[in-house]
């Protein structure tokens, strides 16, 4: 199977070569088209989420980075980072475009990169691509001496915005009101609150400060075992779809997790469905996953008979059920690392990761589950141009775009990551 880059693949989209309307040519061209107003994710899966007005802006990229070719970008960047030595820490999620990710330090998931942060204490700097709730984190749990920046600040994530500390906190005063605030005779209290790592500091914090705690999509199983004995029920944010596949593969009736819509009373529902909730679900999702869908697995299946369909547990609940196995970002590198040659998979994640695996491991057939290819916009606006002018910034001795989270917020998020760090799998569940 020949593998096109990714960029590629967006130009034949948005020339009308390849049926599918989700990409633009921006997209590959220079996000800086649309750093400004109206604000926006950008084009691609992203493209039709309002951006709040809280979201952090990106101000003008200057012209000689807006301007030149990848060679140069690349040749100036590998420069930069030589001057800057073991000084700079170059981070690479795993969704990001390769162009960035050839210059990364570390390559992994959102918390495995803020763990190499710490790994790298002599680093006066971390430059983070990934998107904005991933340098907060790294900002977090880094030395207070280390800078964290954000390539460019506009890289938000559709899926964190979808829950902000205002209704979240409106949303808890209501469950207080319908469910008092005294623990039971267990000595377990009305409700937990649980984060998933995709959500603001201050999300964080106001978890660290209510008892809560944060999840990834590794633990996400582990966490909620943890706020069961804890709690009499979870408010689970900002991602319905990772929180309903965790809770159902433990058991948990999806009849007993009402979702919550910010804008409606009491969320959308009544007090007698919150009152037989386990999990209240907030109302948000990733873009990206909740494009797959059952029919492209049948499709995988009948044209690959044998084919190895995993998925990542932000894809809704119906196309999890009909995978082979779901899991984070991790699991499916590990899954394919320890997969006889000759394996075929069909994969349910963002496309740069799954293109990467493709041409990492060609003894097997790897592909996306979704031919219309479409990346984490959000993740795709580190465009080498930025990485170039945030690290010939540090050679002048200019920190830009630092991402700062203030004490008062960096040290109750603190307590929910570190809840998170000790919290263990129940053991007693195992068969
Ligand atoms: S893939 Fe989805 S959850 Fe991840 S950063 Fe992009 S929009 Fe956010």
């Amino acid at each position: 199977m020949t593998i096109a880059s990714v960029d590629t693949t967006i130009q034949l989209i948005s020339s009308g070569s390849i049926d599918g309307a989700t990409c633009a040519p921006e997209l590959v061209d220079g996000p800086w088209l649309f750093d400004s107003a109206p604000p926006s994710y950008g084009p691609g899966a992203s493209q039709d989420d309002p951006i709040p007005a809280f979201a952090p802006k990106q101000g003008e990229l200057p012209e000689e980075y807006r301007t030149a070719s990848k060679e140069e970008l690349a040749e100036r960047i590998r420069a930069a980072k030589a001057t800057l030595g073991d000084r700079v820490a170059v981070m690479g999620h795993f969704y990001q475009r390769d162009e960035v990710v050839q210059f990364a330090d570390f390559v992994g998931d959102s918390f495995q990169l803020a763990n190499f942060a710490k790994a790298r204490p002599e680093a006066e700097t971390i430059v983070f691509c990934g998107v904005h709730f991933m340098a907060e984190t790294a900002d977090i749990v880094s030395r207070p001496e280390q800078n964290v920046i954000l390539p460019n600040l506009a890289a938000g994530c559709s899926m964190a915005d979808m829950a902000d500390l205002d209704s979240v906190q409106e949303c808890w005063e209501a469950l207080e009101e319908l469910y008092g605030t005294e623990p039971d005779a267990d000595g377990r209290v009305p409700v937990i609150p649980v984060t998933y790592m995709n959500s603001s500091a201050a999300l964080k914090a106001f978890c660290g400060e209510h008892g809560g705690i944060v999840c990834t999509s590794s633990n996400a199983a582990t966490v909620l075992q943890w706020a069961f004995e804890r709690g009499q029920r979870v408010l689970f944010f900002p991602d319905q779809h990772l929180g309903r596949n965790t809770a159902k593969a433990m058991g948990v009736p999806v009849e007993r997790m009402p979702l919550w819509n910010p804008r409606k009373p009491l969320g959308g529902n009544d007090e007698a469905s919150l009152g037989e909730a386990q999990v209240i679900l907030w109302h948000g999702f990733c873009s990206v996953h909740k494009r797959f869908t059952v029919g492209q697995i049948e499709h995988a299946r009948a044209e690959f008979p044998g084919v190895r369909v995993i998925v990542h547990p932000e894809c809704p609940m119906e196309v999890v059920d009909a995978a082979d196995e779901y899991g984070s970002t991790d699991y499916i590198v590990k899954a394919i690392q320890a997969a006889p040659a000759g394996s075929t998979f069909a994969i349910g994640t963002e496309i740069n990761l799954v293109q990467r695996l493709a041409a990492e491991y060609p003894q097997h057939t790897i592909f996306c589950l979704d031919s219309v290819v479409c990346p984490c916009s959000t993740m795709y606006r580190i465009h080498p141009g930025y990485l170039a002018w945030v690290l010939e910034g540090l050679v002048r001795g200019e920190v830009v775009n630092q991402v700062r989270v203030a004490d008062e917020v960096a040290v109750p998020a603190r307590v929910a990551l570190e809840r998170m760090l000790a919290a263990r799998p129940d053991t007693t569940m195992a068969a």
